[in-house]
């Protein structure tokens, strides 16, 4: 999605060979026009499908989350990290092991929310470690949902997350997929034409 790279090229903060800030407009203040094309092109991409729900992990995925709900017209749900007082019934839950922040969580999504009959896509803003992603998947499926595909916003494809999501034969879709980076340099992978043909 070339104006999603080209925010990237000039907004985005390389902190390291692994880390990119980009909260001037994704994920702290979000630029809300963009999130909005964001969901848009995960409907192009996603669309034949008679999508149900979509799914996310709080927080930083709600935007688009909500964002790809409008444009398929059906809610979208997150999972929550910490359990709420408010939440008293039965859950849907899977550990995450958190490589940024070095720490182990449980995410967890209502059973009353989620359930044989949906067709999940699952949306998010990074696919890194795939841990979180992981999580997810495994949440669809405990639920016995049927999962049509995880779209990620930004990979970073030098990670491990794709692989081991193509792993569990998961289609995968990032908007902008990065080769590699350095302070000062981000390298994309282009898009491939036919990806979204066959599709
Ligand atoms: P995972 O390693 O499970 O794929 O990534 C989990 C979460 O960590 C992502 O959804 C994202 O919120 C955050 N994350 C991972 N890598 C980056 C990064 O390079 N920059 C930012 N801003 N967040 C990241």
């Amino acid at each position: 999605m070339k104006v999603l790279e080209d925010r990237i090229r000039e907004e985005g903060q390389i902190l390291s060979e692994t880390v990119l800030k980009v909260d001037s407009f994704l994920n702290h203040q979000v630029d809300t026009a963009l999130a909005l094309q964001i969901g848009r092109e995960f409907k192009d991409i996603f669309g034949q499908e008679r999508v149900t729900k979509i799914l996310t992990v709080e927080a930083s995925g709600i935007q688009f989350a909500m964002a790809a709900g409008i444009a398929f017209g059906v809610p979208f749900v997150y999972a929550k990290k910490k359990k709420a007082v408010t939440q008293s019934e039965e859950v849907y839950s899977a550990p995450v092991h958190s490589f940024t922040r070095q720490e182990d969580y449980r995410i967890s999504i209502s059973q009353k929310y989620l359930g044989p009959e949906d067709k999940v896509l699952i949306v998010d803003d990074f696919l890194a470690t795939g841990a979180a992603l992981v999580g997810l998947t495994d949440i669809v499926e405990a639920a016995g949902a049927e999962l049509v595909g995880v779209g990620c916003v930004i990979e970073k494809s030098f990670q491990e997350g794709r692989g081991l999501l193509e792993q569990r034969g998961i289609r995968v879709h990032s908007l902008a997929r990065i080769a590699a980076m350095a302070p000062g340099e981000v390298h994309f992978i282009p898009e491939l034409i036919e990806e979204r043909a066959e599709c």
